[in-house]
């Protein structure tokens, strides 16, 4: 029977392990360096819209929705459901040419939206007061997942489907036999597999340096705020909010607790260099400014946000690839390796369909969606070199959200 170690116990390498499982391909271990979640998947907004600028990232998309519809059905009795509320992407005019162009792209591969103008927007969601001249692109099938409902649910799905997941095993490195890797080095000795899928996220650069290989992938600080308590549930959808600096949508501490959660970047911030296994990402934090500065910029959008503050703060990180796409596939130059890494924005919206391809590619399967424009494969050294050696801070890079 094959054996399978996932290296990585966030929303990527569980949405892997869960699938390998689902595939009853062999035996699948998943090992943390910390505790499941430890990294951005409990920190994230969790929105997920389907609406994305590449035909790959798309049709990928297509099955992440798909997939989390069907997650919430087999997850439901561990304490998880996709909120269906719709994702509502909104641009300002200067902005909505480049989407306009997409249109075609959404038509010929059948995924359904609706452009609104600003009055539609105010007719079909109450608490939503755009600006007269917005645009919003909206997916009805988008939404959002809670994080601190979605990763325990899946470990503990995982566990119950005979995953044996290990937390506080860090991975030091890959054992490389003829060429091919054969399993993992741990503090507990080395671990035979027949596949290692390595889904660290923002220690994917470090981790692979040390395995010989140059990923061009850079990670940034990014930071998500949930409000006090509402006296009532805000009728919004989840929005991406770029001409208003963030974005926004309804949070759910529990059945009855009904918040705001809301997000944004720090223009003005360098990249974060994640050097080696022992960082962690509570050692990040986010200036204080940008609590009032987000409740300023999204008030004006979001009325009801005006009675609230804000109660908690997740910093974390996000990753992106230097043309800012997803790196999803096998290594030419390391067999028996398969990589996920570099989702933007959007690592949670990905993660149901990155966790099946991965498991396909694992699993010797044809994957479900031709992701070679993701291949780890398609930067060449000297252009990897290059985009390593500069520093880049948060406003160059691409803004590519969920
Ligand atoms: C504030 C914030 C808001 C966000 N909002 C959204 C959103 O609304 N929608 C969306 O789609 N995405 C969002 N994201 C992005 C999303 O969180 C990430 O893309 C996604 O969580 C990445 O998942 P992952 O499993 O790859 O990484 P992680 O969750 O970071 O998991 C990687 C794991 O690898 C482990 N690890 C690292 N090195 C080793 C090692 N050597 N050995 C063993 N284990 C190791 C770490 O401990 C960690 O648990 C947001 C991110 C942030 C920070």
């Amino acid at each position: 029977m094959p054996r399978f170690i996932v290296i990585g116990g966030g929303a990527i390498g569980l949405n892997t392990a869960y699938r390998l499982a689902r595939m009853q391909s062999g035996q699948v271990t998943l090992l943390d360096k910390g505790l499941v979640g430890d990294g951005s998947s409990s920190r994230a907004g969790g929105i997920i819209t389907g609406l994305l600028w590449s035909e790959t990232g798309v049709l990928a998309r297509m099955i992440s929705l798909r997939l989390y519809q069907e997650l919430s059905a087999d997850l439901e009795r561990y304490g998880y459901r996709f909120q269906n509320v719709g994702c509502l992407n909104l641009f300002d005019p200067a902005s909505w040419t480049e989407r306009e162009a997409l249109l075609p792209l959404y038509d010929r591969l059948g995924f359904a939206y609706e452009v609104l103008d600003a009055a539609q927007m105010r007719r079909r969601w109450p608490d939503l007061t755009p600006e007269a001249d917005l645009i919003g692109l909206h997916d009805a099938l988008g939404g959002y997942s809670e994080p601190h409902e979605f990763v325990p649910a899946l470990a503990r799905r995982c566990r119950d489907l005979g995953v044996e997941i290990r937390e506080n095993a860090g991975v030091n490195g890959l054992q490389i036999e003829n060429g091919r890797v054969v399993g993992v080095q741990t503090a507990m000795g080395l671990l035979e597999a027949d596949v290692v899928i390595c889904t660290v996220h923002a220690w994917t650069a470090a981790f692979m340096e040390r395995c010989g290989v140059r990923l061009p992938v850079k990670s940034f600080v990014h930071q998500r705020y949930v409000s006090s308590e509402l006296q009532e549930r805000v009728s919004i959808p989840a929005i991406n909010a770029n001409p208003y600096g963030g974005y926004i949508r309804p949070a759910r501490l529990g059945t009855t607790d009904f918040r705001i959660l809301a997000g944004g970047e720090t223009e003005d911030r360098e990249e974060e260099r994640v050097d080696g296994p022992a960082f962690h990402m509570s050692v990040l934090s986010a200036p204080r400014s940008l609590r009032s500065h987000l409740s300023k910029n999204l008030a004006p959008l979001v009325p009801k946000l005006a009675a609230t503050h804000w109660e908690t703060e997740q910093v974390g990180l996000i990753s992106f690839s230097l043309d800012s796409e997803p790196v999803l596939g096998k290594l030419p130059q390391l067999p028996g390796l398969v990589v996920g890494a570099a989702f933007h924005s959007g690592g949670f919206a990905y993660s149901p369909v990155a966790g099946l391809l991965l498991a396909e590619l694992a699993a010797g399967k044809s994957p479900s969606v031709d992701i070679s424009s993701f291949s780890p494969g398609r930067f060449t050294a000297e252009e990897t070199d290059a985009y390593l050696a500069t520093t880049v801070v948060q406003a160059d890079a691409f803004r590519r959200r969920h």
